[in-house]
């Protein structure tokens, strides 16, 4: 019995964790769902292998059978790991050549040991007798670990964007590892480990379900210090972090920044509260006249930034036309509200949103600005006849 649980505490725990985070955790589940599974997946599969190699391959003997299932677990192992480093992490360039260094070490020594239990003598041998012996080399089997353990969890402390991912792979790299040692001979006690697996499994689900906890409170916080309060469009800070989490995501982008015109004067003439009325109006037509996957930011006093992922130079005509819409719609304010329009700058870039890119599109709206007012530049487009 004891043997039953200790064999499939670990590759169960791993299984129901990852499910569960899938019902706990919408926005993983929207953006790594499909990871998620294949990881629960390859769990899932651990736990038929290791049953297969211990109880249908009948204990100590060999059998082809137990040496397949053998050969079988070293393998997945690997891909469990891999699987798990690849869902969960950031991982730009650079990153990725580190874990693919860490991946391929044991994936090497591993496919090593699989194919010694059936062609050398150096990690696994057989005896005559048909029992289990361990070559010369068997201590290789536990090399992989190790280095994994190591490895895994620099990375997992280095890369890892949220503190209960952390928490999660950590926890279960412990409880691998720890059921996982069992099988080295100087424990000699598998009860004791056993519990010690079951207890710290305990106390990271317990600790998961606390972090996500604080998770959310952060995440409603956070929401609130990057929206503006007048408008309900990204703030300043809000357009800091939108940029920084996306990165690696943007490569071609568009950015508008615009500008009311004569601002002062409405606020002036009609009063701030009118002035308040005319940037919530043009926040909301912002809204409605850009696409969903645009971000709308109030950059602040009467500016506006709209990002636009994806759009290149060759949607520039299209950019223009939906600027000189907004500023039909300007022209017709309802409640009493003065006319306005905006005057906007337009530039794009191929490599995400740089300093540059920002420079560009403003010194477009600069000149719009200097000139007519009211309508969109683009940047570096031949100036129009005067
Ligand atoms: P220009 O066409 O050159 O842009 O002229 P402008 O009058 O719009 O000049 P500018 O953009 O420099 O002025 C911005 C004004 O926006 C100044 C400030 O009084 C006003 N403003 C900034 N924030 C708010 C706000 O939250 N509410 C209101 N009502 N007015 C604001
Ligand atoms: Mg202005």
């Amino acid at each position: 019995m004891m043997e039953f649980v200790t064999n499939n505490f670990a590759p169960f725990v791993g299984v129901v964790l990852l499910i569960t985070i899938l019902f706990e955790d919408e926005q993983l589940a929207k953006e790594k769902k499909r990871s998620f599974l294949v990881t629960a997946f390859l769990f899932a599969l651990e736990l038929v292998i290791r049953n297969a190699e211990y109880y249908a391959a009948d204990g100590d003997t060999y059998t082809t059978w137990r040496a397949v299932w053998s050969a079988l677990l070293y393998i997945s192992r690997t891909a469990v790991l891999y699987v798990i480093i690849g869902t969960e992490m950031n991982l730009n360039q650079k990153k990725s050549r580190t874990v693919f260094a860490v991946v391929a070490i044991p994936l090497i020594l591993m496919v090593f040991i699989a194919f010694s239990v059936f062609f050398t003598d150096t990690v696994y041998s057989f005896s005559k007798d048909n029992h289990f012996h361990t070559g010369p080399l068997g201590f290789l089997r536990y090399v992989p670990l190790i280095l994994y353990f190591v490895f895994t969890v620099f990375l997992i402390i280095r890369d890892t964007r949220r503190l209960h991912t952390k928490i999660i792979v950590l926890g279960y790299e412990c409880l691998f590892l720890v059921v996982t040692a069992m099988g080295f001979e100087f424990f000699g006690y598998p009860a004791f480990m056993c519990e010690a697996a079951m207890i710290l499994g305990i106390v990271f689900f317990f600790m998961y379900f606390q972090t996500n906890e604080l998770l959310r409170e952060n995440t409603t916080l956070a929401a609130a210090a990057y929206m503006d309060g007048l408008t309900d469009v990204y703030n300043r800070a809000g357009y800091e972090a939108l940029v920084e989490s996306n990165r690696t995501k943007w490569t071609n982008v568009g950015f508008l920044i615009m500008d009311i015109d004569h601002f002062k004067d409405v606020n002036d003439n009609y009063g701030h509260d009118a002035g308040d009325r005319i940037l919530k109006r043009v926040a909301e037509i912002l809204t409605s006249t850009f696409r969903s996957s645009d971000h709308v930011i109030r950059f602040g006093g009467d500016e506006f930034v709209v990002l636009l992922p994806g759009v290149t130079e060759e949607n520039g005509e299209a950019i223009r036309k939906k600027i000189d819409s907004v500023n039909i719609l300007l022209d017709n304010l309802i409640d009493d509200l003065p006319k306005t329009s905006v005057s906007a700058g337009v530039a794009f870039s191929r490599e995400g949103v740089t300093k540059e890119l920002y420079t560009n599109a403003d010194k477009a709206m600069y000149e719009i600005k200097s000139t007519t007012r009211r309508g969109c530049r683009i940047f570096a487009e031949p100036q129009p006849d005067k």
